[in-house]
């Protein structure tokens, strides 16, 4: 942190701000220029964050030069985290092969689930995404199964070894939700649910944390810090598009994310390009795009029937559409120093 000075500023005022430093054990040090005074503060620097600079009679600006998150800090990391998902010889998010999560927004019932389930790993999807508690806009808007969403969750995952990604709202339901599923989704809207936060910091499944639809990179590594600040270490960031003044999709897919990211901290980012689009045909490009950018993978939704679906049926992928995606997406891998995972036959 640097602290920048008024023109006029006393010497006096000068040594009432290194004062007001020092009594927190950081070292200052001070250049004094012709109209204004620069005091450099060294050492543990989170702590100014509630100290009124601003306010300090003399002070003119201030500077932050260090990180407000340290934990997700690529310069507190020795290498890139690579989260294991679903014990030993499942998929690595992270790694040189590309996650690849699929599944239908929502969880509507059983067949839906095993028949999108089948498709996309026979396609080369490793991990199954399914919402069973749904954060909708409009309260009269389809809520999602709840728990019976997470036993059908539980049961494909068993019959088809596929991992599964579901969204969890309340932190009361943590530890019932983890029992049920492998990664532990906090959706746009509870990015900033710091209670939510500290509560899968708690548990020791991973967590997919997506960026909240207002919020800046800054603001997602901080709350990836709660996470991890609690202890685990096991945090996935996506990048699902924001909310800005353009409206022919339905968000702003902000792929200068992804690099930003990739420089910003060790953890993986995949990329969301259904809800950053909300209409199918948009979504591949997206994807596309994505992967070319650096992504470690991306998350898509995929649903037997759109226009059935009973939440965000606008942006599933048909069947084919999520062939059509895979075909695509595989020069792009390629020409990011990525694998794709292999695709298996239909049935186990
Ligand atoms: C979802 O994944 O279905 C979802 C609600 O996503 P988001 O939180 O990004 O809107
Ligand atoms: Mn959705």
């Amino acid at each position: 942190m640097i602290i920048v000075t008024r023109p006029g500023t006393t010497p006096e005022q000068i040594q009432r701000i290194r004062d007001r430093v020092a009594a927190l054990g950081i070292q200052t040090n001070l250049s004094v220029g012709t109209t204004r005074a620069v005091i450099g503060c060294i050492g543990d620097v989170g702590k100014l964050a509630d100290l009124p600079l601003l306010a300090m009679a003399g002070v003119e600006s201030t500077l932050p030069v260090g990180r407000p998150y340290k934990l997700a800090s690529l310069a507190f990391a020795a290498k890139a985290t690579e989260v294991s998902v679903g014990g030993p010889g499942g998929p690595v998010v992270g790694g040189a092969e590309l996650a690849v999560i699929a599944g239908p927004c929502s969880v509507e019932g059983p067949d839906m689930l095993r028949r999108t389930a089948d498709h996309v790993r026979g396609r080369g999807a490793r991990l199954l995404r399914g919402g069973a508690f749904k954060p909708r806009t409009s309260p009269y808007a389809f809520q999602g199964l709840g728990d019976e969403g997470l036993e059908l969750l539980a049961a494909v995952r068993a019959e088809t070894g596929m991992p599964v990604v579901t969204e969890v709202m309340d932190p009361r339901d943590v530890g019932h939700v983890a029992d049920h599923a492998d990664v532990l989704q906090i959706g746009a809207r509870n990015m900033q649910n710091y209670p939510l936060l500290r509560e899968v910091g708690e548990a020791r499944t991973p967590v997919l944390l997506k960026r909240g639809l207002s919020a800046t990179i800054k603001e997602l590594l901080l709350a990836a810090e709660y996470v991890l600040s609690r202890g685990n270490p096991d945090v996935i960031l996506c990048e699902r598009g924001i909310r800005t003044f353009a409206t022919a999709t339905r968000n702003t897919f902000d792929v200068g994310a992804v690099p930003v990211l990739k420089s910003e901290t060790h953890l993986p980012v995949i990329v969301d390009p259904s809800h950053a689009a909300g209409v199918a045909r948009y979504v591949a490009p997206l994807a596309f795009a994505g992967i070319a950018a650096g992504a470690d993978g991306f998350i898509v939704e995929v649903h037997p029937e759109p226009a059935e679906a009973l939440s965000d049926g606008n942006q599933a992928l048909t069947f084919d559409a999520f062939e059509d995606l895979m075909d695509g997406v595989a020069a792009f891998a390629s020409a990011a120093g990525r694998t794709l995972p292999p695709a298996v036959s239909a049935k186990a």
